[in-house]
């Protein structure tokens, strides 16, 4: 397969990546990536943005370098209802939302209540991807979530980085996710969560687990970007 595509990048903006985007851009356009997803962290993540970079998204240019940036966002979910960090923020410059557990944002009240979070989070049209559900810091039914995700237009993510250290364990959680995603014919992707330029549009760890699995090509966006524009759409963006 050949990538175009990477859906989850981060930058010198959140504090802890340690690249520019023009840095990120550049590195996407050297590995024939044509459509960056720029995807900071919501607000509620530890020393994230002031909320007056959340409202200038709108001045990154649409295209950089023949790169196709869309500004999106990394949303925190936050509670048992599935509510995340940016519900209330102006939608208009946010291109593309990926909604993720971290354990500095949530901690659930019972452990089988992140299941019902992330139930609840895909009832929320404007979520596009649930981030690295392969987090071996929550308890989830997959089948459950899948099951609905294929229903609401919501992809999967496959994180390269999830099995670079920050995330360590969640390997069987990948198997079972990618499980599921052949079961319900859930669309999936995969992200580079690059905090390095170097990083940007690397996928060949999670891309070697999913090889393993016999994961369909067809299910994975990063090669049409027809269809993950049609997604973005119909879930709310103005692209
Ligand atoms: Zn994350
Ligand atoms: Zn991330």
């Amino acid at each position: 397969m050949k990538y175009l595509i990477d859906t989850h990048t981060h930058t010198l903006a959140c504090n802890h990546a340690f690249s520019t985007l023009e840095e990120n851009v550049a590195a996407a356009a050297s590995k024939g990536i044509e459509i960056l997803c720029f995807t900071e962290h919501g607000p509620k993540m530890p020393y994230a943005p002031p909320d007056w970079f959340y409202a200038e998204l709108h001045r990154i240019p649409q295209i950089i370098n023949g790169v196709r940036v869309l500004t999106g966002l990394e949303a925190n979910i936050t509670d048992d209802c599935g509510s995340t960090d940016i519900d209330n923020m102006p939608k208009n410059a946010i291109k593309f939302v990926i909604a993720s557990l971290h354990k500095h944002t949530y901690q659930p009240s019972k452990e089988n209540n992140v299941t019902q979070a992330l139930l609840n989070l895909l009832d929320n049209p404007f979520i596009d991807m649930l981030g690295h559900m392969d987090t071996p810091f929550f308890s989830i039914n997959y089948e459950a979530v899948i099951k609905k995700a294929a229903q609401t237009n919501t992809l999967i993510e496959f994180n390269n980085g999830s099995l670079h250290g920050v995330r360590k364990g969640g390997e069987a959680n990948m198997f079972q996710m990618a499980k599921y995603c052949k079961k319900y014919d859930c669309l999936a992707a995969f992200g580079s969560d690059a905090h390095f330029s170097m990083d940007v549009g690397e996928f060949s760890t999670v891309a070697g687990i999913l090889n393993e699995l016999n994961f369909p090509e067809e299910l994975l966006i990063n090669d049409k970007p027809d269809l993950f524009f049609d997604i973005l759409k119909t879930n709310g963006k103005h692209i």
